[in-house]
């Protein structure tokens, strides 16, 4: 039978930027992805904003990993050439009454690292988007957005540049019989044939389906449950761009989602969204037509937005371990530690800010698998 070293199973962002840290030439690593090309899931499915890390709890892995992860990969797209810009971010509020809760996301920002963001009286805030309305505003200079795609096929180039090998089209069907000699065998299915492995290193890394397949590996426990939590995005129509930076409103309190938002797209266009709405089972469909409600939230900020102006763009599905009205969970980095097997990490729950933390995160697995302190990465 053959061996390999280390399986990653899935090839979206998460799963490419581990297979790029952990790659080296001797070694065998082997990226198996179900669909015929990589990254057709939640990480071609997002807004594709580089976060500043504001909103999350301090100490949380969201906070240090997005923090560090935006860093990283700043520096990797100027390296690579990929595609990215530093658009800025405004928190906008509008009401007298959401001041106090902008004042709280500043004070959890800089708790987090993030010590730039900048108060903006109404003046300023109309300096820098004209069309935008509001009685103050937070800015946040790092906050942009990346070509998500060139940044996952720099990856998988550089991965297999040092001898990773992606095998697409093909569905891990189990993963069985671990034993501390031979680490895992893995059952996978490519043409309806399926075929069977030993891997010493596992990564789950797949995303909407990572509880199903940590449930068949014997003694992989805890397995946290998992929610599907919908986000539905909608562009503007016509030439119109209204917005030179990422607008977004202040959030309601203990809400999951940011409140219907303008983001950016590298080619300057504009869409709104994602909303959240928990779902049972994977749909991306998307309305035709915007709920009334989306159009009265972003006239909050942007009055001008004309009737019938939001066109069905497309959705994403956050892989959430909370229901809706329950606390917001952090990353779940599963090791050794939580397990007790070793060369197996899961990864539950990469949901926002899943793709600019992936570098960092990536270089967390591997200190987690080389039984070093991962958070020591994090400094
Ligand atoms: C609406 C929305 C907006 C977001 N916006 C942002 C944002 O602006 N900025 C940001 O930083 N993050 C954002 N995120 C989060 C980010 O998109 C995710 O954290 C990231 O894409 C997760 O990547 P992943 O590799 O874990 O998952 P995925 O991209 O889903 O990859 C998992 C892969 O595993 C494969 N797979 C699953 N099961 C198997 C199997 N049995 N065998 C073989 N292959 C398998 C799948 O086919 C898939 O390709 C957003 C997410 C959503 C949903």
């Amino acid at each position: 039978m053959e061996k390999v070293d280390t399986v990653i199973i899935g090839a979206g962002v998460i799963g490419l930027a581990i297979a790029r840290q952990l790659a080296r030439p001797g070694k065998s690593v082997f990226v198996l992805e179900q669909h015929d090309h990589i990254g057709e899931e939640t990480s071609s499915r997002n807004s594709e904003v580089i976060h500043a890390g504001i909103y999350y709890p301090s100490g949380s892995l969201k906070a240090s990993l997005c923090v560090r992860g935006k860093a990283l990969l700043y520096d990797y797209c100027d390296q690579h050439r990929i595609p990215c810009r530093r658009t800025g971010k405004l928190i906008v509020a509008t009401a007298a009454e959401e001041i106090d809760q902008l004042e709280r996301i500043h004070v959890q920002a800089t708790a987090n690292g993030v010590r730039d963001l900048q108060w903006l009286s109404p003046e300023e805030l109309k300096e820098k988007e004209p069309v935008v309305t509001g009685i103050a505003a937070l800015f946040s200079p790092s906050t942009g957005i990346v070509d998500s795609h060139t940044y996952m096929q720099t990856l998988f180039m550089e991965a297999t540049q040092n001898e990773a090998e992606l095998v697409t089209g093909t569905r891990v069907l189990s993963v069985t019989c671990y034993n501390k000699e031979d680490g895992f065998l893995v059952t996978a299915m490519t043409n309806g044939e399926t075929y069977q492995f030993q891997s010493r290193t596992l990564i789950n890394a797949a995303g909407l389906s990572a509880q199903q397949v940590a449930a068949d590996i014997p003694g992989s426990v805890p397995i946290p449950p998992l929610y599907f939590c919908k986000g539905h995005y909608y562009s503007l129509q016509g030439s119109q761009q209204p917005f030179h930076h990422l607008v977004y409103p202040v959030p309601e309190r203990n809400t999951t989602g940011l409140g219907i938002h303008a983001t950016l797209d590298m080619a300057g266009n504009t869409r709104f969204g994602p909303d959240t709405a928990y779902i049972d089972k994977v749909d991306y469909q998307v309305p035709a037509e915007a709920p009334e409600s989306w159009y009265a939230a972003i006239r909050r900020y942007w009055p001008a937005l004309p009737d019938g102006a939001l066109q069905p763009a497309y959705s994403g599905i956050r892989p959430k371990l909370q229901q809706a009205g329950e606390a917001s969970r952090d990353f779940m980095i599963q090791g050794q530690e939580t397990h007790g097997l070793p060369g197996l990490i899961n990864l539950f729950g990469i949901e926002s800010p899943g793709l600019t933390a992936s570098l960092a995160l990536a270089g967390y697995v591997e200190s987690l698998l080389e039984g070093q302190d991962p958070r020591e990465h994090l400094q």
